[in-house]
């Protein structure tokens, strides 16, 4: 079930504009608005799911699929051999912001550990 309150939502049912990446039954991926990255995009459920906390078994294979998408992606973008980083934040200390659940793939520069 979608949201209409929730802008990740009304992304994936096209009632606001992103530049979409990859689009599947399931998942879909777009470009962030605000890239940390030079390659920034973020993967998605079409299904509203808040946080990480919010996925349970029945979601095993989604999330497989998320994570698969982002390798897909990323050598779709030339970017594999390099490498890359997927992320995901739940709720406030995790620095989640937008409350359905996302991977962000980011790439082209150079990440640290710890990430701060
Ligand atoms: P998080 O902090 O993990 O919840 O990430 C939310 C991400 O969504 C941030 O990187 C934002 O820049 C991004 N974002 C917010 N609004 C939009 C939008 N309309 N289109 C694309 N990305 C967005
Ligand atoms: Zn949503």
């Amino acid at each position: 079930m979608t949201q209409s309150t929730c802008l990740f939502c009304q992304i994936a049912e096209k009632k606001i504009p992103a530049k979409i990446a990859y689009e599947g039954k399931q998942i879909i991926a777009f470009h962030d608005i605000a890239p940390q990255a030079p390659v920034h995009i973020l993967i998605i459920p079409k299904e509203h799911i808040a946080t990480v906390n919010d996925f349970s078994e029945q979601e095993a294979s989604l999330l497989g699929h998320m994570v698969l998408t982002a390798k897909k992606l990323a050598h779709e973008l030339g970017i594999a051999e390099d490498g890359y980083r997927l992320n995901m934040n739940c709720n406030h200390l995790g620095g989640q912001t937008v409350f359905h659940t996302h991977l962000h793939l980011l790439a082209g520069r150079q990440f640290g550990w710890p990430p701060g």
